[in-house]
């Protein structure tokens, strides 16, 4: 190679690197305060509900939350593997999953206050975006609009992350919108999904709680003027869950208000990141045309906690977080690397969180685009080895059994599938169906009692 050559893939690559940046993305951190080694295994922690913690370790174990061990690693590995990132991104959960009677309001902003303490701590210059998840509130899920203690209480812990103006916006609903990194050009959008929750009774009637559609429209409208690019994060994604066949989140109305939210502004939305599952996974969105137009990142928990969800087997994972590498001038993501924590070996020899796998790598894209999110999961959906792979990750490499062809029909339809209405419609159908033949039998049985008497 000519010494011009050289200096000038020198000067490319230079340049290649000044536009790359990166981010944490944490979430689902579930600290169990209770969790304690000791003889009885349904004493370990409270959260496994009397189910036996037989591999309890200093890290935790896969039926109990996380003890302040696992967090405090979990935290100084990201302070080990990228100490210096363009921000973090925190999406909530951070009480461990116990009957309200066993937290309060106050136990619980002790928690949210305890965390928040540790990732100021470990990064102080660092701008962090946090989004409210389920578990930070109490009574767990009923997030109200506000003003509200709760949203003035938090709002107070997070000072040093929102201007006065956000402060403003997330006392009345948990949601607030701020530039990215100081930028002109950039914004992130932050969330309060809890609003939109199934489980959320205080706001199931309402049309649009706290005004947040209306606000996230307008905002996004603004940006569209001002030639913006947007990230959105949020604790409760839109669309399914991949472990359970027919299980949305969202009211449906509300999951509904989202999709066109997402497909009307979808030029300026460069991202979306959320989490709540605590399993590994994306969605797709698409236009009318069907051309791939959005893509939102479900990252990992740090809580390896098994869910009770009824029809979910066997639903732990390993501890996870993950880094986003993304064009600081186009916010296009362009990879995503999740570290994770084998548990069993952490809790045998010792916390080593270690590189779990490269999104491009593992599944031959040049990034993680719609376009090559779309093209990532058609290879998914149509090459047994690709949907090994990504369902051995949706776990975080806890889960390695065979997902057989139920499994992957419940993954595929999940990332590709956000629209609640079909679904809704065939129980809706299948209700009035069974209703009908009920009232059909009912009148058989009348007609030959009629007879017989
Ligand atoms: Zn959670
Ligand atoms: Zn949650």
């Amino acid at each position: 190679m000519s010494i011009v050559r050289l200096l000038l893939s020198c000067l490319l690559f230079k340049d290649t690197l000044a536009l790359s940046g990166t981010f944490w993305h944490i979430t689902d951190q579930h600290l169990d305060p209770t969790y304690k080694l000791t003889d009885n295994p349904e004493l370990v922690c409270a959260s496994s509900g009397k189910r036996p913690a037989t591999n309890a370790g200093a890290f935790g174990d896969f039926v109990c939350d996380s003890p302040w061990h696992l967090i405090n690693s979990s935290v100084y590995a990201m302070k080990d593997i990228l100490p210096d990132p363009d921000f973090i991104v925190w999406t909530g959960d951070d009480t461990p999953h116990v009957p309200n009677e066993d937290l309060g309001k106050e136990a619980v902003l002790e928690i949210i206050s305890n965390l928040t303490h540790i990732l100021n701590q470990v990064f102080p210059s660092t701008k962090v975006y946090s989004a409210l998840g389920n578990h930070d509130y109490h009574p767990k899920s009923q997030f109200p609009v506000g003003p509200n203690q709760m949203y003035d209480r938090i709002a107070e812990m997070w000072k040093d992350w929102l201007h006065p103006e956000s402060q403003n916006t997330f006392k009345k609903g948990g949601y607030y919108t701020e530039k990215l990194l100081q930028r002109t050009g950039f914004r992130m959008l932050v969330l309060n999904t809890n609003l939109y929750y199934d489980q959320n009774k205080v706001t199931e009637n309402m049309e649009d709680p706290a005004d947040q559609f209306s606000w996230a429209d307008q905002v996004l409208t603004e940006a569209a003027t001002n030639k913006e690019k947007v990230y959105i994060i949020g604790h409760v994604p839109p669309g399914f869950f991949e472990k359970k066949r027919s299980k949305p989140w969202f009211t449906p109305k509300f999951n509904k208000q989202y999709l066109d939210l997402i497909q009307k502004h979808h030029s300026v939305i460069l991202g979306q990141f959320f989490g709540h599952h605590h399993t590994d996974s994306f969605r797709m969105f698409y236009d009318s045309a069907g051309s791939p137009v959005s893509t939102m990142f479900l990252s990992p928990g740090v809580t390896p906690w098994k869910t009770t969800l009824p029809g979910v087997v066997d639903g732990a994972n390993n501890p996870g977080i993950r880094v986003f590498e993304y064009d600081t001038q186009t916010l296009l993501v362009k990879d995503v690397v999740t570290y994770y924590l084998n548990l069993t070996y952490a809790n045998a020899a010792g916390g080593r969180w270690e590189k779990e796998y490269r999104f491009t790598e593992s599944f031959r894209v040049p990034d993680a685009s719609p376009s090559s999110m779309h093209k990532a999961l058609e290879r998914i959906a149509n090459d047994r080895c690709y949907l090994q792979k990504y369902y051995d990750f949706n776990s975080v490499s806890y889960d390695l059994t065979e997902c057989d062809s139920d499994c992957r029909v419940d993954h595929v339809c999940a990332a590709r599938e956000v629209i609640i209405e079909a679904s809704w419609r065939l129980w809706e159908d299948t209700l009035k169906f069974i209703i009908k033949n009920i009232k059909r039998a009912f009148l058989i049985v009348m007609f030959k009692s009629r007879h017989i008497w």
